[in-house]
């Protein structure tokens, strides 16, 4: 076939964000020099042909209904350059390069009830899925956990008030988004699966299944003369990772699916190694509309942080610094036999390191 014969590629990834960047931005592309915050929820990019833009950044729900997004795009129309950019962590920011539109941006913001913050050493809004929109194994609406989280910790985003950045992280699900963060609040499923062995030979590929699970407690079985599954409870850790290959075993209960908190998780390797979180509550009662027992136990983590860790130290940092008897001491939280993982299964089984592994 000739060269000029062959169609395009259908491409079917998410489209050049180039075309969508605010013109200073497409400009000084790779030469920006140095930022600076000016206050809380503002950054100020210098760049090296002495060019600058103002970023403002904004929270919002994440689950926008079009009158909101229309109400946000026109703030953009009207009081900044017109370009937006929604962040990982719902946040939506304004670009101006005029230092003289930046307070009227704030003001017309905060007069349709927005905040601006989320910058430098305050607590981010709480990045999460929403697994009840999009996706087909959700046991919470971690979106509502995160409104009503950050309903009460509006004034720790809107200010600088924490030793260093704090990034919090929900999931709705026990096994794949939203484990990434100084404090993270996961859904724990706590009773194995109960499975519908009517529906197993008809929905589910049951060597798909079987591999899904991480400490070989599926088995193939017969069951009323249909091909079905069986789970050895003995070796079950619930976590879940069957549910989405096969809907019939279903984990999410309304009493036994918990919350449970994280801490200390760090991706960077700025000031210290990247670690894994360590669980510090569980079996914190999976309780809309607000989630009180969830928000409670996050509020006594952050206020102690805020009291007693050094400035720049993030939670991991200032764990690593006093111990964990004393963070269990001053935070108040049960420490139990619970807390010591002694699952052996995991050295063979788990990636526990940051290198790449072919
Ligand atoms: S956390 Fe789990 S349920 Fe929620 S969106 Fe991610 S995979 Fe889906
Ligand atoms: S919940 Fe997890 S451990 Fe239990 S059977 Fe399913 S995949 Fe295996």
């Amino acid at each position: 076939m000739a060269m000029a014969d062959m169609r395009e590629p259908i491409e079917s990834g998410c489209p050049d964000g180039f075309q969508y960047m605010h013109p200073a931005m497409r400009k000084n592309f790779g030469m920006w020099s140095y930022h600076e915050d000016p206050q809380p929820g503002v950054l100020k990019h210098v760049s090296k042909t002495g060019d600058t833009i103002y970023t403002v950044k904004v929270g919002t729900q994440r689950i926008l209904d079009l009158f909101t997004l229309r109400k946000l795009t026109s703030i953009a129309d009207e009081f900044a350059d017109g370009y937006v950019r929604f962040t990982i962590r719902s946040n939506i920011e304004y670009y101006v390069t005029d230092e003289a539109k930046v307070q009227p941006l704030i003001a017309a913001i905060e007069k349709e009830g927005f905040v601006v913050g989320g910058t430098r050493n305050s607590v981010a809004m709480i990045s999460h899925t929403q697994g009840w929109l999009h996706c087909d194994i959700p046991g919470t609406d971690a979106s509502g956990v995160v409104k009503s989280m950050m309903d009460e910790l509006i004034d720790e985003f809107k200010q600088w008030n924490m030793p260093n950045r704090v990034h919090m992280t929900t999931s709705c699900c026990q096994i794949n988004c939203g484990g990434q963060g100084d404090i993270a609040i996961n859904i724990q499923h706590t009773k194995p699966p109960k499975i519908s062995h009517d529906l197993v030979a008809n929905v589910c590929e049951r060597p798909t299944v079987v591999a899904r699970c991480p400490v070989a407690a599926i088995r193939p079985a017969i069951v009323n003369g249909k091909p079905s599954l069986e789970v050895d409870e003995k070796k079950c850790i619930c976590c879940g990772a069957c549910f989405p290959p096969c809907p019939p075993m279903q984990i999410n209960d309304p009493e036994h699916s918990k919350l449970a908190i994280w801490v200390g998780g760090n991706h960077s390797n700025a000031r210290s190694k990247p670690s894994f979180q360590k669980l510090v509550a569980a079996g914190i009662p999976n309780n809309p509309p607000r989630w009180p027992e969830a928000t409670g136990i996050v509020k006594r983590i952050l206020k102690e942080y805020k009291d007693g860790a050094k400035d720049w130290e993030r939670i991991n940092d200032w764990i690593d610094r006093i111990g964990w008897p004393r963070f269990f001491e001053v935070t108040g939280l049960p420490f139990t036999k619970y807390h010591i993982d002694n699952w052996r299964g995991a050295r063979n089984s788990l990636n526990a390191s940051t290198h790449i592994r072919f």
